[in-house]
């Protein structure tokens, strides 16, 4: 087997469909799917090298995959990461980037504005082993800095958040933890590896769910943490190898597929996000539109600072409520509702309902989560149709 194949030189798009290539003896054009628990080994003396780190090479897929260390390459490439470690889901991603490097005493200071399960990790999960936390407006500087503590270990955000969009100043927030002494992992799924780029903005780690644009269609879970190889190999590589967070050869294959087109599809999703949000800013029955690719995005000043375009995912309020939500949700044709997002498919969520449904309606209030919203994402079908669909039926409201 030839050496892992370096794009790093050229541009990200190339660096999508190049970096990591690990080809066999037989050439083959398409990456190898090496769906193996394991590895054989020429002779015992062999084996016990490798075991103890003297030899490289593969030793058991839950920590060390040719597929999977294909994806995780590509990954550290496109990223501008050192190195990266790839898991079963976005889950386990979150849960191993913010647990492993923590222990009892430490104190975690994330944003209020976090997807449901990553919330759960923060105010459920942490504290049962001793973790305390902070969870702070994440728009607001002056809150970031006010809760950090002398045991301030990591601080957590998701931008653009989900599900309101809201824009969080990362390097902002970077400086301020990095001052107290504490690192910032950022969730950036809904950013896409294509319009953000976290850990040049000042980030210490970055984290995926491959489920959503990496995959882009609907076919299987992944995560991946991507960081320095000091984060890596302190924190997350002898957890990763312990405990089993892993993600399988079949998905890395899936997801590494998936990231040839993964511009493409980026690309053509947030230009057809941007005319649906142009076309719906105007209906009468919309009360509210989110758009981070809109001059008047709450945050557009952080927007053009750190994104190179806006979001394949709009925030919107529909006229009257719970119920008028629901009519449009039902009278759609074409987007169909689901929880998952940055698909092929246009999908529409009820959050309220759905993702949210777990906070209390005051928490929700909070965080602009109102029972009319619905999150928008765009697929690959032409805008036309997407928008025509909407029309007939924000008609039914
Ligand atoms: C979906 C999602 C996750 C969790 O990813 P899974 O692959 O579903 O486990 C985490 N963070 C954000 C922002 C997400 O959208």
């Amino acid at each position: 087997m030839s050496e892992v194949k370096s794009a790093a030189r050229y541009r990200p798009e190339t660096r999508l469909v190049h970096s990591g290539t690990l080809r066999s003896q037989y050439g083959e054009t398409s990456e190898a799917l090496f769906l193996t628990q394991g590895f054989i080994y020429d002779s015992a003396e062999q084996c016990e090298a490798r075991f103890k780190g003297e030899e490289q090479g593969f030793l058991y897929s839950r920590f060390s995959n040719p597929t999977v260390a294909m994806f995780e390459r590509r990954m550290i490439e496109l990223e501008g990461a050192e190195a990266a470690r790839a898991t079963a889901t976005g889950m386990a991603a979150v849960t191993t980037a913010v647990l492993a490097p923590l222990k009892t005493g430490d104190h975690v200071v994330a944003a209020k504005a976090l997807f449901g399960s990553c919330r759960y990790v923060v105010e459920d999960l942490l504290p049962r082993y001793g973790i305390t936390s902070t969870l702070v407006d994440g728009l607001d500087l002056d809150q970031w800095k006010a809760a950090m503590r002398p045991n301030t270990k990591t601080c957590f955000l998701e931008s653009p958040t989900n599900p309101t969009l809201d824009v969080l100043d990362i390097s902002a927030i970077a400086d301020i933890a990095h001052k107290g002494g504490a690192r910032l992992v950022v969730d950036n799924v809904f950013a896409t590896p294509i319009w953000q780029s976290p850990l040049t903005l000042g980030a210490d780690v970055v984290v995926y769910s491959a489920t959503k644009h990496i995959d882009g269609q609907g076919r299987c879970l992944g995560g991946v943490i991507l960081s320095s190889e000091a984060f890596i190999n302190e924190h997350i590589h002898n957890f990763m190898r312990q405990t089993g967070p892993s993600m399988s050869p079949f998905n890395a294959w899936v997801l590494l597929k998936g990231l040839e087109t993964l511009g493409v599809r980026v690309r053509a999703q947030t230009e057809t996000a941007g005319k649906l949000a142009d076309v719906l800013a105007k209906h009468p029955k919309i009360s509210r539109l989110i758009y981070p690719g809109r001059a008047d995005h709450p945050q557009a000043g952080v927007v053009k600072k750190q994104m190179r375009a806006g979001s394949t995912l709009i925030g919107l309020e529909v006229a009257g409520g719970k119920a008028g939500a629901f009519r449009c949700l039902n009278a759609l044709k074409l987007s169909r509702i689901s929880n998952n997002l940055g698909d092929a498919k246009s999908l529409v969520t009820h959050p309220a309902t759905t993702t949210h449904q777990r906070l209390t309606p005051d928490a929700r209030a909070e965080l602009g989560i109102s029972e009319g919203f619905i999150r928008y994402s765009a697929g690959l079908e032409h805008v036309d149709d997407l928008i025509e669909d909407f029309e007939q039926a924000l008609a039914a409201v």
